[in-house]
C-alpha cells in the first residue's frame, strides 16, 4: 500500500519540496533556484506555439505521425548518427493512474521510435517502494496497448538494483560519491539556506572529504541496516561552484524502511531517481530518453553520471514542453478525494481525465494521438482547456463512427392514418452522405416515440420542432406529420400521448418540405425495436476553467449537474448490428481483442456521441450508453 502521505501531496506542495530534493528523491518539480544556470541547449523547432501545420482539416483527424516529421522532434532525431537505430522508454513511476498528460509522453516515446523503426520500452520507475501499488502497473500496461502500442520490453529499474549498487560502490571508489550523515535541515542549510532574503554561500558537508575507504564501509554498512531512514545517506561528490542546483551533491541512495514488491526485503537502501534514470538508460541502450522540461537542469546531472562512472553506452536527455489540461484536476490527491468522498464513482468515472475514465467515456485511442499530434511538439508548455479537446474528439468521431437515433426522454406519437398493425421498413444508412457505412433496416409503425424536447404544448414562430397544427419531419420518414392532440398525466402536468397525422400532398403537388426533422424510433416489440437503453450524459464536473484556483478549494467548484442520467431512453435496431461490428472506428487501431464495450460508438443523430458502458450486462441485459461528446459545444450545456 502507499503511503498516504505521498499521494496526498499537492503538486505547489511537491514543488516547495524542491530544495529537499537532496533528501527526498522526488523527481525535480519546477522550482525556481538561486542564480539559474542556462539551461541546456535544445535543438531548434521551428515554432514554440502549437503547430499549425498539423492541424487538422476540416474532413478528419490530424495525421498522429506529423509531428515526427517536423518541428522538434524531428531535429532531435537528427542529433544522434541516422544509422543507429532509435531506442527509447517510457518511464512512469507506478504510484497512480496515467492521466491525459501521460498520453503525450506516451505518444513522443512510443510514437518516435515506431516512426523511426526503432523499439520503446515500457519501464516501471519503481524505486520509491512506498508509493508503489500492484494495481497501477497492470492499469498502466493496459492503458499503453490501449493506446495502440506494444512495448519493446517491460522493465523495471528494480531489475537492474543489483548493477546500480554496484556503480554506487564504483562511484564512491572514484572519489565521486560519499557518505552523509546529514539532516535535511543541515542539507538546506549547506544548499545557500531557505530563506530567500538570507541567503549564503553554499558550502560542502563535513562528510564530503572523509577518506574513500571509510565512505564504502558506511555504504555497506547502510546497505546491511545498521542505519535507520534519514541517519545516513549517499551523496553523489558533483561540484558546489555549479550555478546548477542538479550539481550540489545529490542523494544517490537513501535507507528505506519498506519492502519492495519485486525485491522483497532484500534491500533497505533504495536508488534516487537522479542516480538510477541515467544508468537505467544506459543499461536499456536507450538512444533518445525524452521527458517533460522540469528536467532540463537534470540533463547536467544525467550527463555526468553517466560519465563518471563511464558507461559504455551513452543515452541523450531532450525535455518537451507538458501538456495540461485545464478546467478539470488531474492531481493523484485531487481525483483521490472526488473518489473517496464518491463525487465520481471511481478512477475510470468519464468525468474524470484519467486516460482510464476516457477510455470508459469512449474517447478512441485514436482520438487521443491525433489530439496530442494537432498540438505538435516544442519545449514550451501547453495549458488546453478540455473543451478544446471535446472538439478535437468530435471531429475524429464526426466522419468514422455510423450513426443512428436514440430517443433520451422518449413520449409516444401515434400516427392515425396508419392501422393498429402497420409495419413497415425504411432503409437507413449508418454513415453520413459521403461516408459509405452500409445500412440497415428501420421498422416503421403507428406507434412511435420522439423526444420530449421537441414537442410543444403551444406552437411559436420561433420554434419549429413538433406542436399543435404544425408540419415537422420524422427522419427518414416520406411525408410530414402534424400533431392533432395530446394527452397529460394531471398529476405531473407531463404530456403522455400525442395523436397526429401525415401531412400529405395533394394529386400531382410535391410534398411539402418541413422546416425541421427529428429523430425517432418505431414501438415494434417482434422486431427488436425499441432497444431499451440507460443513457449516462456527462457535463463539466467543474463550474469553472480553473478549478485548481478555487477557494477555499477545488470541492467548492462541483457542478451539481455533472451527471444526467436517462433511465428509459431508447435506441433504435441498428444498435445491435453497431455492436457486431465493433469496433468503431474500424481504422483507429484498436484491436478487436483488445477492446470492450467503450468501442461500441456511434452518433445518436441530432444528439452526440455515444458508447456502450461496460455496466451493460451482455447480450439481452440492460443496455448502459455513455454520451462521449455532444454534437456541439453550446449543446454540452443545454443537455
Ligand atoms: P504526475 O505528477 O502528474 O503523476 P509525473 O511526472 O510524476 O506526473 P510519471 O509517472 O513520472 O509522472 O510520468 C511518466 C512520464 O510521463 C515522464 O516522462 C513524465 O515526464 C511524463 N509526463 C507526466 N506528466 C506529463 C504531462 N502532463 N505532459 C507530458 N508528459 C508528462
Ligand atoms: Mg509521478
Amino acid at each position: 500500500m502507499a503511503e498516504p502521505v505521498e499521494v496526498s501531496k499537492t503538486l505547489p506542495e511537491r514543488l516547495k519540496e524542491k530544495v529537499e530534493n537532496v533528501v527526498a528523491d522526488k523527481k525535480p518539480k519546477k522550482e525556481k533556484a538561486p542564480k539559474q544556470p542556462k539551461p541546456p541547449k535544445q535543438p531548434k523547432a521551428p515554432s514554440e506555439k502549437p503547430s499549425k501545420a498539423v492541424n487538422p482539416t476540416p474532413s478528419g483527424p490530424a495525421d498522429p505521425t506529423a509531428m515526427f516529421k517536423e518541428g522538434w522532434l524531428a531535429a532531435v532525431r537528427k542529433e544522434r548518427p541516422l544509422e543507429e537505430p532509435v531506442v527509447t522508454r517510457f518511464p512512469p513511476e507506478p504510484n497512480g493512474y496515467l492521466h491525459i498528460g501521460h498520453s503525450k509522453a506516451i505518444a513522443i516515446n512510443f510514437g518516435f521510435a515506431k516512426f523511426y523503426g526503432g523499439k520503446c520500452n515500457l519501464r516501471y520507475d519503481d524505486t520509491n517502494p512506498e508509493a508503489e501499488e500492484e494495481v497501477y502497473f497492470t492499469a498502466i500496461e493496459d492503458i499503453v496497448r490501449w493506446l495502440g502500442f506494444d512495448p519493446a520490453l517491460i522493465t523495471y529499474s528494480s531489475d537492474f538494483f543489483d548493477q546500480l549498487y554496484a556503480l554506487a560502490e564504483k562511484l564512491i571508489t572514484l572519489d565521486g560519491a560519499y557518505v552523509c550523515h546529514c539532516t535535511d535541515e543541515e542539507l538546506k542549510d549547506q544548499r545557500g539556506g531557505t530563506d530567500p532574503k538570507h541567503k549564503h554561500e553554499r558550502y560542502a558537508c563535513r562528510h564530503r572529504d572523509r577518506p574513500i575507504e571509510e565512505s564504502l564501509a558506511e555504504f555497506r554498512a547502510m546497505r546491511d541496516g545498521k542505519y535507520r531512514p534519514k541517519e545516513a545517506f549517499l551523496r553523489m561528490k558533483q561540484d558546489l561552484t555549479d550555478g546548477n542546483p542538479q550539481m550540489w551533491d545529490l542523494v544517490a541512495y537513501r535507507v528505506l524502511d519498506k519492502p519492495h514488491h519485486r525485491t522483497g526485503d532484500k534491500w533497505r537502501i533504495y536508488p534516487t531517481y537522479d542516480f538510477t534514470h541515467c544508468l537505467c538508460d544506459s543499461f536499456e541502450g536507450i538512444t533518445h530518453s525524452l521527458c517533460t522540461t522540469e528536467f532540463i537542469l537534470s540533463r547536467v546531472s544525467y550527463e555526468w553520471l553517466n560519465n563518471k562512472v563511464d558507461v559504455p553506452h551513452k543515452p541523450m536527455q531532450r525535455e518537451y514542453g507538458r501538456l495540461n489540461i485545464t478546467g478539470t484536476v488531474l492531481s493523484k490527491r485531487k481525483i483521490k478525494k472526488l473518489v473517496d468522498e464518491k463525487i465520481v464513482n471511481g478512477w475510470d468515472d468519464p468525468r474524470l481525465y484519467t486516460l482510464v475514465a476516457l477510455r470508459r467515456r469512449g474517447i478512441p485511442p485514436g482520438a487521443i494521438l491525433s489530439f496530442v499530434s494537432e498540438l505538435g511538439v516544442t519545449t514550451a508548455t501547453i495549458n488546453i482547456q478540455v473543451k478544446r479537446f471535446e472538439q478535437s474528439v468530435r471531429k475524429y468521431l464526426e466522419m468514422t463512427v455510423p450513426r443512428l437515433m436514440l430517443v433520451l426522454d422518449p413520449i409516444p406519437v401515434i400516427i392515425e392514418d396508419l392501422p393498429d398493425n402497420h409495419y413497415e421498413e425504411l432503409e437507413n444508412a449508418f454513415g453520413p452522405k459521403d461516408v459509405d457505412m452500409g445500412s440497415h433496416k428501420l421498422p416503421f409503425t403507428r406507434k412511435v416515440y420522439i423526444e420530449r424536447d421537441d414537442f410543444r404544448e403551444v406552437d411559436s414562430k420561433d420554434f419549429f420542432r413538433m406542436a399543435p397544427g404544425k408540419p415537422v419531419g420524422l427522419l427518414k420518414v416520406p411525408y410530414p406529420v402534424v400533431a392533432t392532440s395530446f394527452k397529460k398525466d394531471e398529476s405531473t402536468g407531463l404530456v403522455t400521448e400525442i395523436h397526429a397525422r401525415f401531412e400529405k400532398p395533394e394529386e400531382g403537388e410535391k410534398v411539402k418540405k418541413p422546416k425541421a426533422y427529428i429523430h425517432w424510433v418505431a414501438d415494434a416489440p417482434g422486431h427488436g425495436s425499441p432497444v431499451a437503453c440507460e443513457v449516462r450524459v456527462f457535463n463539466p464536473l467543474f463550474k469553472s476553467d480553473n478549478p485548481d484556483a478555487v477557494e477555499p478549494s477545488f470541492m467548492a467548484d462541483l457542478n451539481p449537474d455533472s451527471l444526467k442520467v436517462y433511465p428509459n431512453a431508447m435506441a433504435e435496431v441498428g444498435l445491435k448490428e453497431i455492436r457486431e461490428r465493433a469496433p468503431w472506428p474500424e481504422e483507429a487501431g484498436e484491436k478487436k481483442d483488445n477492446c470492450g464495450f467503450e468501442s461500441v460508438r456511434f452518433q445518436a443523430m441530432r444528439t452526440g456521441y455515444f458508447c456502450l458502458d461496460p455496466d451493460t450486462t451482455g447480450a439481452g441485459g440492460k443496455v448502459v450508453l455513455n454520451r462521449i461528446v455532444s454534437l456541439k459545444e453550446d449543446a454540452g450545456k443545454a443537455a
